[in-house]
């Protein structure tokens, strides 16, 4: 491991609370791997702080990413943004180009890839619980894939209210409920669990008598979540967030660098 010198260049992931973040493990591997003289570490700030020290860290020549709660905050501090930015009005990458302060939301990127990963072809319907953030960044996805029909569940029926307009001008058919037994009961597909619910060991997300051909849970866990678990168990093919987060890292990679990193790298660094 070599030591950062005058020349390396500072990357970070910004947010409130971050010290938990596991970006910094594996971009660090990621970055080491393909030879680049940069570090990465995880930086807490506030909603005020986070503008300057995003412009701050990509004019010196560096970057990062931004997590909760402030990616939408890192969205309107941008002075361009890619089309996935302005569609889920988040961001969680950025860096410097031309001296103009661009994002990305590589989240978007990471759920196609992890739904990719997991199914063999595009599903149809899909089941999305939560309307957060992260499910902001679910539907670009299946928007981006193809889908034809999501039905949103969310326990604070305005929020998905809320999300089902941002997407009303696309493609998808969207139906939304408090919860999923309102909602016509046909089987989805998929399901994606887009709450915190799973954050706490043994915890589910309330999928009610939901019947679903697969699930992605974008909550990640050591071993699996209890969900994934679950699914496993009575033989559903189900992933949890750990390949999101990893594609998610990849894509922020590629902005920063312009090439892919390694993976298996990647992956190894997280395990
Ligand atoms: P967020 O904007 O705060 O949204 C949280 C969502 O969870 C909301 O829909 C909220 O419902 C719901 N929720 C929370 N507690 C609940 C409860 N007790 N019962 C029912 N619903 C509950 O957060 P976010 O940014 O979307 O993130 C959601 C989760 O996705 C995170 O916990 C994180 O683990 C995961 N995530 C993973 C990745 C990855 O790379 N794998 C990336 C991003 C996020 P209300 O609207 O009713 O409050």
């Amino acid at each position: 491991v070599r030591s950062p010198t005058a020349a390396t260049r500072l990357f970070a992931v910004l947010g409130d609370p971050v010290s938990h973040s596991r970006s910094p493990l594996f971009q660090n591997a990621a970055m080491r791997a393909a030879n680049i003289d940069a570090v990465y570490v995880a930086l807490r700030c506030d909603r005020e702080a986070l503008p300057a020290l995003m412009r701050t860290l990509a004019a010196a020549g560096g970057g990062g990413n931004v997590t909760v709660p402030h990616k939408r905050v890192a969205a309107e501090a941008l002075d361009r943004r890619t089309a996935v930015v302005e569609r889920t009005g988040a961001c969680n990458t950025f860096w410097m180009r031309d001296g103009e302060l661009w994002g990305d939301n590589t989240d978007v990127a990471g759920v196609e890839a992890a739904i990719r990963a997991l199914l063999a072809s595009v599903p149809r319907r899909v089941l999305v619980l939560g309307a957060g953030g992260a499910a902001s960044a679910v539907l670009a996805a299946l928007e981006a894939m193809g889908v034809e029909e999501v039905s949103i569940v969310n326990r604070t029926i305005a929020r998905a209210q809320e999300l089902r307009a941002r997407f009303a001008d696309g493609s998808l058919r969207i139906s939304i409920g408090a919860t999923v037994d309102e909602l016509d009961s046909h089987p989805w597909h998929l399901a994606v669990n887009a709450t915190s619910l799973g954050l706490r060991e043994g915890e589910l997300p309330k999928v009610g008598s939901a019947r679903f051909e697969s699930a992605l849970d974008l909550v990640y866990a050591p071993g699996g979540t209890a969900w994934i678990r679950e699914l496993h168990g009575i033989g559903i093919p189900a992933a949890d967030g750990t390949e999101m987060l990893l594609r998610q890292g990849a894509a922020a990679f590629r902005q920063w660098f312009g090439h892919d990193p390694d993976l298996d790298v990647m992956r190894a660094a997280l395990r």
